[in-house]
């Protein structure tokens, strides 16, 4: 399947990609995580988008559109994906679309995650990470890890994200309604969107993504 999930920044893609990903046997793919392997890496494409994302401002397109494409080349991406934070605004949409129509191929689902602001605020606030894999992701009291500050899957550190300040927030939620929300509508016109409350605890989340993508495929 080629899933793209979107919803506001703390919404819980990136949790809940973990487990889907690994119940649909297809890669995860988080551009906010490739952008944050490029800064601790050191590269060239780390540094150019840096800024933009302790800014809380999408990095540009020109930047992001190429690495999410030499992404989804991967082999491991051949039998489909499921992308978590790309497409960010209608440009990388429709770059997304014309990618996968050179391919004769296209998307199956939009998995669109509802949560209020106050709550993804909190969720955004509480965040910790682990710095040996981004899909090992804690909430100081909402998940939090049997030992403080390390992780309980592989012993990494537990580190909070440069741009889960207070302030970035603000600026991250307002770039999502302005320039991410009307993805939904341009998904919407393609009948591809099936949204999800994605309140209450993380498997029941889980469940109800399951089977609203099983009903989506169905359908
Ligand atoms: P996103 O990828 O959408 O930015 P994350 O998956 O990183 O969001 O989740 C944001 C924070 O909320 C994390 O700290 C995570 O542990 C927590 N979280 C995720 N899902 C839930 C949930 N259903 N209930 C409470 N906290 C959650
Ligand atoms: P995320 O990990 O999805 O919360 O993304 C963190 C930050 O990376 C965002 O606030 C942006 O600065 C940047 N980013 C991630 N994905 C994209 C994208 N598709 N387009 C532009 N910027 C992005």
């Amino acid at each position: 399947m080629r899933i793209v999930l979107v919803g506001p920044p703390g919404a819980g893609k990136g949790t809940q990609a973990a487990y889907l990903a690994r119940n649909l046997s297809i890669p995860h793919i988080s551009t906010g995580d490739l952008f944050r392997a490029n800064i601790s890496q050191g590269t060239d494409l780390g540094k150019q988008a840096r800024a933009y994302m302790d800014a809380g401002r999408l990095v540009p397109d020109e930047v992001t559109i190429g690495m999410a494409r030499d992404r989804m080349a991967q082999p491991d991406a051949a039998g489909g994906f499921l992308l978590d934070g790309f497409p960010r605004n209608v440009g990388q949409a429709e770059a997304l679309d014309e990618m996968l129509r050179s391919e004769s191929l296209k998307l199956d689902a939009v998995l669109d995650l509802e949560v209020p602001e106050d709550e993804v605020v909190k969720r955004i606030a509480g965040r910790r990470i682990c710095r040996n894999d981004s899909a090992h992701v804690f909430h100081v009291t909402y998940n939090p890890p049997k030992a403080e500050g390390v992780c309980d899957a592989c012993g990494g550190e537990l580190y909070q994200r440069d741009d889960d300040t207070e302030e970035t927030v603000r600026t991250r939620l307002e770039v999502y309604h302005t320039q991410t929300e009307p993805i939904i509508d341009y998904y919407r016109a393609q009948g591809l969107v099936v949204t999800i409350s994605a309140l209450g605890k993380v498997t029941d989340v889980t469940e109800r993504a399951m089977e609203a993508l099983e009903k989506s495929d169905e359908g």
